[in-house]
């Protein structure tokens, strides 16, 4: 079982931001953003690219938006997405980044924050 797995099941707790029936998003324990949100498919697999179907890459990502925008109320957000430990995946169960809620720097100062080594 991952570690979102125990999330999902409520067995460790989290903060959680948005939940249907297919995802979870909750806030990041160790935020590297003003807001650092982490959008959980509740269907396990180990990484981004072991989903083979398109809707279901894209329904993740509509959801990350939906959060992003809806939940979070944020206009400008960066979605980042490791893949693979040599690209700092740690959590080997698929999510999204939502990183956001910077007020005065541009977001080109932080695209190195998170997942490089
Ligand atoms: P990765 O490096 O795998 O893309 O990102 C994993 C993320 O999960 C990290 O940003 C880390 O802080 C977060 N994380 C790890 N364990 C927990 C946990 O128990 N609870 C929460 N809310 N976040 C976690």
């Amino acid at each position: 079982m991952t570690i979102f797995e125990k999330i999902i099941a409520r067995e460790i707790p989290s903060t959680v931001i948005f939940e249907d029936a297919n995802f979870i998003a909750f806030e990041d324990i160790n935020p590297k953003a003003p807001v650092h949100v982490l959008v959980v498919p509740k269907r396990v697999t180990a990484r981004l690219d072991e989903i083979t179907d398109a809707l279901e890459v894209g329904a993740l990502f509509q959801t990350a938006i939906r959060v992003a925008r809806e939940s979070l109320g944020l206009q400008d957000y960066r979605l980042a997405v490791n893949v693979g430990a040599g690209a700092g995946q740690v959590v080997f169960h698929t999510h999204v980044h939502i990183l956001g809620g910077w007020a005065d720097r541009s977001a080109d100062a932080h695209h190195d924050e998170i997942g490089h080594p």
